[in-house]
């Protein structure tokens, strides 16, 4: 065809059998389609290949453009046109040429064959499968274009239509525009697909991530802002802002190490977002103070003076040289090898000998803060570690309280009364000492309510017991035991005027010039009024007598008071105790037994009494069974060497013995009364009477063999005590005789056996 007016498109592209509305403004073009409509509607229609040119040449516009016929015009109140072009075929100008203003073009038409080859139709059925997957996999695609696609049969047609549908850009679609042969288009269009589908799948991925993300962060929105809007409606809009920064202020100074921070941090959040009235709140409130209370880095610096050590413990404690020695030396230790390492010592003794004081001066000698908890009665290992957190009411445990109690990391931490810890079926509480004591475990403590780990490997850790024999094994193996037996006469008097009576004159308010002890009244309170190893009620009772002088002071009755022991009686009332335990006179069938107590070493007396009748026998005191059996073997013992013993063998036919132990109230137990039974026996039995002053302690076998026994420096004190001037002991415990202080060595006399035929020698009197 020659001839044809070209009009020229920007940016858009028209196939065959398409149509498009486009308006004409530009002066060219309007002339152009002027002179079409006038000519029979033809028209070609190009593409620019810059769709800024507003004057396109030749050479800017595609060489392959569509043969198009008008359809419709309309001429819009602005002097342009409103045109509807149907394309009609494709076609390739040449012999570009201006008449007038506008150019015109010959064209070489390709028409398309209406019926595909066999080969096309293949083609075509993958072509429409290819635009099915991704019509449905974009969801670009309406229903009706889809069905519109699915009924093309001409296979040029098919490829022009889908080609509508992709995005494609301008310059592919005019190369689908320029290919004439069939094939190719459809195999172009088909990779098209394919990859346009391999996008669509991978875009929708991303935007259902992306969809994803922003949903979550909404839905977070909502359910804070919902949160805030929950608080305020209860009333507590104020919130928990101040609390938390405090708590955030005692965190940083804390100096708490990374993973207790961090812990911290975590329950913070979690503080802030529950509501201040919960229990749950209460409860994580608690937690976080107890972290930023506990000490995690504040430490004391230690005092490494030996001679300043030395003399604190002189100044707080008379006597006790040898036990200060010992310390010393393990304070040296410590000093020189610089760690915390070692044995942990233990004070042991009964109660009111200093053990308590003597740890205080420690700390003090070493410049360190001093923590005590009792373990009398802890038998749960959660006393000592914690309950954890989900508990009702939970708390750490004693070890952490303790150091809370310290503020720093490096106290002297006296751990009282180790050997009353029991344990049963709730845990057993000394395995959790273990860790608490073992150098290698204790620097990671855990406690179950604090959770995170806890450094107590600065810590000087000390013990008390009344009696080692009562620690576990283990536990003991990693103690230094100190041992204190108690106190003799002599020594409490020092210990009351050097320390007890100032100290508390001081308490009460009192001092030398207004109350004054007058000899040797100190004496008579601690013979008459009080019984024990140590110094606890002495000093109760110098209390006693300060507070009555001091109301008497205070009622004006006096201006100062005089204790003698003539006003005594009248301070503090009668006397509780009788000085000398020991009888008037020697008795038949009553021998002064020694006792290893709680309280010391005290004396026991052993009574026999014989009645008519027919072997019956009675014990009676509140025995023990190791008790029972010593009285058992202790008979039998008499009834099988009664001929050598000078009794009638067959005494028991005709007789019923009555052994009895007085202070039927007091618990009596241990294996150290067998030769005191058989001499109160024997004495009973023969009429012999017991000499008074003479005290004893020992086990007997069958064959009267006397077996050793324990405390014999706290049972020589108790017996010097009484007033009893002889002791008979086994032979095997000779070497203890070195402990037993001066004083009481120069007053007894001491005679070791290993038959209980020697006993009875020297205890009874001769016929
Ligand atoms: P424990 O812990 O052994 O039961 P404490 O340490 O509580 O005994 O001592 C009881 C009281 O006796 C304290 O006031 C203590 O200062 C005093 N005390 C004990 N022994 C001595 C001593 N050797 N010198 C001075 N005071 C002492």
């Amino acid at each position: 065809m020659k001839q044809i007016p070209l009009l020229p498109l920007r940016g858009v592209l028209v196939y065959p059998q398409m149509m498009l509305h486009v308006d004409v403004g530009r002066e060219r073009s309007i002339y152009a389609i002027e002179q079409a409509q006038e000519e029979g509607g033809f028209l070609f229609l190009a593409t620019q290949k810059d769709t800024r040119d507003e004057d396109p040449t030749a050479d800017e516009l595609y060489e392959f453009g569509t043969f198009a016929v008008i359809e419709k015009m309309k001429k819009l109140p602005n002097g342009s046109y409103r045109v509807l072009i149907r394309g009609e075929a494709r076609a390739k100008w040449s012999n570009y040429e201006r008449v007038d203003l506008y150019p015109v073009v010959d064209l070489d038409i390709f028409e398309e064959p209406e019926e595909p080859t066999i080969e096309q139709e293949a083609l075509m059925r993958q072509v429409r499968h290819y635009f099915d997957r991704y019509a449905t996999s974009s969801r670009r695609v309406s229903k009706e274009s889809k069905e519109v696609v699915e009924q093309i049969e001409e296979p040029g047609r098919l490829v022009d239509m889908i080609a509508t549908h992709l995005p494609l850009r301008l310059s592919e679609k005019q190369e689908l525009l320029a290919e004439t042969d069939i094939e190719k288009r459809m195999m172009t269009i088909m990779k098209r697909l394919y990859s346009e589908h391999e996008v669509v799948a991978i875009e929708q991925k991303v935007s259902k991530r992306v969809k994803e993300a922003v949903e979550k962060t909404q839905k977070e929105y909502y359910l804070r802002e919902q949160m805030k809007a929950i608080r305020e409606e209860l009333g507590d809009t104020d919130g928990k802002g101040s609390e938390i920064k405090s708590l955030r202020a005692r965190q940083e100074k804390s100096g708490m190490p990374q993973h207790v921070t961090e812990a911290f941090e975590r329950e913070l959040r979690r503080y802030e977002a529950v509501p201040a009235a919960s229990a749950e709140s209460g409860v994580i409130r608690n937690y976080l103070e107890w972290l930023v209370d506990l000490p995690w880095s504040e430490a004391t610096k230690d005092q490494l003076d030996l001679q300043r050590s030395e003399e604190i413990l002189n100044r707080d404690h008379a006597g006790l040289d040898d036990v200060k020695e010992r310390i010393l030396e393990y304070l040296a230790v410590r000093q020189m090898t610089d760690t915390m390492r070692g044995p942990i010592i233990c004070l042991a003794g009964p109660p009111g000998v200093g053990k308590t004081s003597l740890a205080r001066s420690i700390a003090d000698a070493l410049g360190r803060r001093f923590v005590r908890i009792s373990l009398g009665g802890v038998r749960d290992e959660s006393e000592i570690r914690g309950h954890r957190r989900t508990y009702v009411g939970a708390m750490p445990g004693r070890i952490m309280q303790g150091m809370k109690k310290a503020g720093t990391t490096n106290p002297v931490f006296l751990l009282d009364e180790i050997d009353k810890m029991s344990n049963d079926f709730r845990g057993d509480p000394s395995s959790a000492m273990l860790e608490v004591l073992d150098p290698e475990q204790n620097h990671t403590f855990s406690d179950h309510y604090i959770e995170e780990t806890y450094d107590l490997s600065n810590v000087f850790f000390l013990a008390t017991a009344n009696d080692i024999s009562m620690i576990p094994g283990p536990l003991r193996d990693r103690m230094e035991v100190i041992s204190l037996a108690g106190y003799t006469e002599v020594e409490k008097e020092a210990i009351a005027s050097n320390h007890l009576v100032p100290k508390q004159l001081e308490e009460h308010g009192l001092n030398k010039s207004t109350v004054r002890f007058k000899e040797p009244v100190l004496q008579d309170i601690i013979r008459y009024y009080t019984r024990e190893a140590g110094v606890r009620n002495l000093e109760r009772e110098i209390a006693n007598v300060c507070r009555k002088a001091a109301k008497q002071i205070a009622a004006g009755e006096k201006k100062t008071v005089t204790v003698s022991v003539n006003t005594l009686e009248n301070l503090i009332g009668p006397r509780k105790y009788q000085h000398g335990e020991i009888n008037e006179t020697n008795e038949i069938g009553v021998v002064n037994g020694l006792a290893y107590t709680a309280a010391g070493g005290d004396i026991l007396h052993a009574e026999v009494a014989l009645s008519v009748g027919k072997g019956k026998i009675i014990l009676t005191g509140k025995l023990g069974e190791v008790m029972q059996e010593s009285a058992q073997t202790a008979l039998s013992y008499v009834r099988s060497h009664a001929e050598e013993l000078g009794i009638d063998p067959t005494f028991y036919e005709t007789t019923d013995i009555h052994i009895h132990f007085p202070e039927g109230a007091v618990p009596k137990d241990g294996p150290s009364a067998g030769i005191t039974i058989v001499t109160a026996l024997v004495s009973a039995l023969t009429k012999r009477p017991v000499k008074r002053n003479v005290g004893m302690t020992g086990e007997v076998t069958l064959r009267g063999k006397v077996l050793p026994i324990g405390g014999l420096k706290e049972k020589s004190l108790g017996a010097h005590r009484a007033g009893i001037d002889t002791i008979i002991m086994p032979k095997d415990n000779e070497r203890h005789l070195d402990d037993i202080p001066d004083v009481v060595r120069e007053k007894i006399t001491y005679y070791p056996v290993t038959d209980v035929q020697e006993v009875l020698q020297l205890a009874l009197e001769e016929k």
